[in-house]
């Protein structure tokens, strides 16, 4: 028989023991769990404060060097829970972010492009009259 193995979700934080990687996916988000290099039976004699913090450190480790700086102070104090769901929000706000940007940089272009239209325009219809000056 294979030895059960200890996966957790890097969404919500939730973790369980499974043999096959392919069970190994979360019930509530619905993604695939990530493994954790430690055995079940060391695991299991971690207290559950233990546990807590070593799954918030791999969930913090796993995560952008950015999330890592904003998440830094709160490992102490933080449960599990609290830091999977805060890392997975700011991930989000991220990609959000980037999106916004991205947004802006194309406006930019689309205005700056206009301008220079504009300007070809004017020139285009000035430079006759200032010929005949
Ligand atoms: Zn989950």
């Amino acid at each position: 028989m294979r030895e059960l193995s200890v996966y957790y979700c890097p969404k919500c934080g939730y973790y369980g023991y499974y043999q096959l990687p392919k069970n190994a996916v979360c019930p509530k988000c619905n993604v695939d769990m990530v493994h954790l290099s430690m055995s079940y039976q060391e695991f299991m004699n971690l207290t559950c404060e233990e546990r807590d913090d070593l799954l918030s450190r791999q969930i913090i480790a796993s995560s952008s060097p950015y999330i890592q700086r904003l998440m830094a102070p709160h490992k102490a104090n933080n449960s599990r829970e609290l830091v999977a769901v805060m890392s997975t929000r700011i991930a989000d706000l991220e990609a959000e972010n980037k999106k916004l940007n991205e947004t802006v940089e194309w406006m930019h272009q689309t205005i700056w492009d206009l301008i220079h239209k504009n300007k070809k325009l004017q020139q285009n219809f000035t430079e006759p009259s200032e010929k005949q000056d």
